[in-house]
């Protein structure tokens, strides 16, 4: 099953992402992720998209599609989800090209769609963990113990790109960059939007009766 999952920043897709590929053992490929990790171990596409994250915008569309597609073709056969790829039109018909080379098309594509006022509060109450990359929020999702991961004990931190400066560039990104991205899909194959403003819990119920009858059919 080859998934791609559209929403806004901060709309819960890494959290879904994570309970779908525990449930249909798909490979989770967050453009993000690969982002904050390529920064981590200090590479030169981790220092060419330093500026473009810190400030809210978008990594140029060449750097990103070059990093996903080698993420991509590395992918096994039982197949992927994509988290904030693409996020561009252009990214979009790049990977289309991709996937039509190779005989292979998208599966499935799942919306989430969240209100403008959620959306900041779970931006900003967003904490991560640096280590396994595991996230939680302030209020929503708390961890165990305050301010410490679940699963490894590292302490938590909040992404630089989550303070309240940097989201309002983020959102305004995202409207202007990656919502037209929804209609592109929408006149090209069945997009399933899903009221993501619901609890995580009631969101991947809703995403997995979907995903169970699909598999089904
Ligand atoms: P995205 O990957 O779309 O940027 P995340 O999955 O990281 O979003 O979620 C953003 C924040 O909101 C995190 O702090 C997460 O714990 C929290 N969150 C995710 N889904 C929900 C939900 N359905 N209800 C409440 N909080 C949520
Ligand atoms: P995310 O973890 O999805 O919120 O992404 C964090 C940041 O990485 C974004 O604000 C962008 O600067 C950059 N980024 C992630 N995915 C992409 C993409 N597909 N295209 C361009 N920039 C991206």
């Amino acid at each position: 099953m080859r998934i791609v999952l559209l929403g806004a920043p901060g709309a819960g897709k890494g959290t879904q992402c994570k309970r779908i590929v525990d449930r249909y053992s798909l490979q989770h490929l967050s453009s993000g992720d690969i982002l904050r990790e390529q920064r981590a171990a200090g590479t030169e596409l981790g220092k060419k998209a330093q500026s473009y994250m810190d400030s809210g915008g978008l990594v140029p569309d060449e750097i990103i599609v070059e990093m996903m597609i080698e993420a991509i073709k590395k992918t096994p056969e039982a197949g992927f989800i994509l988290d904030g790829f693409p996020r561009t039109v252009n990214q979009a018909i790049e990977l289309d090209k991709l996937l039509n080379d190779s005989e292979q098309d998208i599966d499935v594509i799942i919306n989430l769609l969240v209100d403008s006022r959620i959306i900041e509060e779970r931006m900003t109450g967003r904490r991560s963990c640096p280590k396994c990359g595991a996230v939680y929020h302030v209020k929503n999702l708390k961890p165990k113990i305050t301010g410490v991961c679940d699963k490894d004990g590292t302490k938590l931190i909040q992404r630089p790109d989550d303070k309240p400066e940097v989201v309002a560039n983020r959102l305004k990104t995202y409207h202007v960059q990656t919502e037209s991205l929804v209609d592109y899909y929408k006149n090209r194959r069945t997009v399933y939007d899903f009221d993501a403003n619901k609890s995580a819990d009631e969101v991947s119920g809703l995403i997995f009766e979907k995903l169970d009858a699909l598999v089904e059919a």
